[in-house]
């Protein structure tokens, strides 16, 4: 329950313009660090983006056995959608890490292939059928994603909308190349899409079999992506007999188990720099952020952020950043996406019919907001000292 709001009032907190390159994977050896970093919008994809497959391909061989960095530790870090993905394994022998993270790379390729918005591959097909108005054949992981966005687009009120597809892709944002330089689209091309009301409601499943009432819709998991995949590593670990393990897609991650004889600790980043805290990660948790000022087209005068408002089809602004914490990583990835799309005004209550109540909230001038249940849980640390809380 989000019943109330603490507000954090951060001091030295300004959203940089220019967004930071980051290194994407942070492994410390310190007792006391974090394991892994949840990066609130910082760019941990960047740059791998633009390498060639073939390059990506030699490095994914590169870290597949990446040294451990303590004696029981295994870890590597593969690829999928452009973005880093790195696991690390507590109490896994060398062989049995070896085997899961190669079934791991070869499921990360398929969902590559599959789940691409603008590659071509299945979901393009789906996408063409629904324009043409035939049903096409999906797998699956698909179908599930479908129908989560469909509750979850029900309960957010439209904010989470995997069916705007189309928007998105005139907003240039169908690319890994960021930032896009020019100016935004006209209006009149924004209502001609939203006139036709894209919903993933419009969807018709029977089995494997989709289609769309409306053939505007077109599916882009740009916002569920990277939480599916993270909750599919988790499943696929368990069912190798693997249950402590982090798994951590570019700041965005999922913890089960311990790290020996310790917990999981994940430092929480603001955006522009620093961390508001750390948490120690309970049994299986997923801990998401999504940022408004990472990926973004820039005009002259203004920066036009990734997370579009499926109601305006504008981007969403006044938010900078939003972290969950909940035990689904596909849950957590959509709700940020669409608790950003909420805004000041209305993200504690799409919160709420989300059942979510760790939620952490950073506005454009670096003020941070938490929930209660957010607040007991962020452990202050370092430049953390500069939050000073206050119980509204
Ligand atoms: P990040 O982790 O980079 O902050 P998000 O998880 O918030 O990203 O997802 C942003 C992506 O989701 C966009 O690039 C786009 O593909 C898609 N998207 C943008 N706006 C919405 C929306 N309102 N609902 C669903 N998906 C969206
Ligand atoms: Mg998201």
């Amino acid at each position: 329950m989000v019943a109330e709001v603490v507000q954090a009032a951060v001091v030295q907190v300004v959203p940089s313009a220019q967004p930071r390159i980051n290194p994407a994977i942070n492994i410390r050896g310190q007792n006391n660090d974090p394991d892994t970093r949840a990066e609130g919008g910082f760019p941990a994809r960047r740059g791998i983006t633009t390498l060639s497959s073939k390059i990506a391909l030699l490095l994914i061989f590169l870290f597949l056995f990446a040294a451990c960095q303590r004696d029981e530790e295994q870890s590597a870090e593969l690829f999928v959608f452009g973005t880093i993905i790195e696991i690390k394994l507590w109490g896994a022998s060398p062989e049995e890490a070896g085997h899961a993270f190669s079934e791991l790379q070869q499921m990360f390729q398929g969902m590559h292939q599959h789940w691409h918005a603008w590659e071509p591959g299945r979901l393009t097909n789906i996408n063409n059928a629904f324009a043409q108005g035939r049903s096409a054949t999906a797998d699956i992981d698909i179908v599930e994603m479908v129908q989560r966005s469909q509750q979850i687009e029900a309960s957010t009120g439209g904010r989470f909308n995997p069916a705007i597809g189309a928007l998105i892709r005139l907003w240039g944002f169908h690319t890994s190349d960021y930032p896009i330089a020019g100016p935004p689209p006209s209006q009149l091309q924004i209502s001609e899409i939203l006139e036709q009301k894209p919903s993933s409601s419009d969807i018709h499943i029977n089995g494997l079999e989709m289609r769309s009432d409306n053939p505007a819709v077109q599916l882009d998991f740009g916002g569920i992506a990277k939480g599916y995949a993270v909750d599919l590593t988790i499943d696929r670990l368990r069912s190798l007999g693997i249950n402590n393990a982090i798994v951590n897609a570019g700041g965005d991650l999922r913890a089960m188990g311990s790290h020996g004889d310790r917990p999981w600790r994940v430092a929480i980043r603001k955006p522009g720099g620093g961390n508001i805290g750390s948490v120690q990660v309970h049994g299986d948790e997923a801990i998401f952020t999504s940022g408004n000022y990472e990926r973004f087209r820039q005009d002259q005068t203004e920066r036009y952020p990734h997370i579009l408002d499926p109601n305006t089809g504008w981007p969403a602004k006044d938010i900078a950043s939003v972290t969950i914490i909940t035990d689904e990583g596909l849950l957590a990835d959509a709700a940020a996406t669409a608790l950003i799309v909420a805004g000041l005004e209305h993200w504690s209550e799409v919160a709420h019919a989300l059942n979510l109540d760790q939620v952490a909230v950073v506005d454009e001038f670096g003020t941070v907001f938490l929930t209660p249940e957010m607040e007991k849980r962020i452990q202050y640390s370092g430049d953390a000292d500069q939050v000073i809380v206050e119980v509204n």
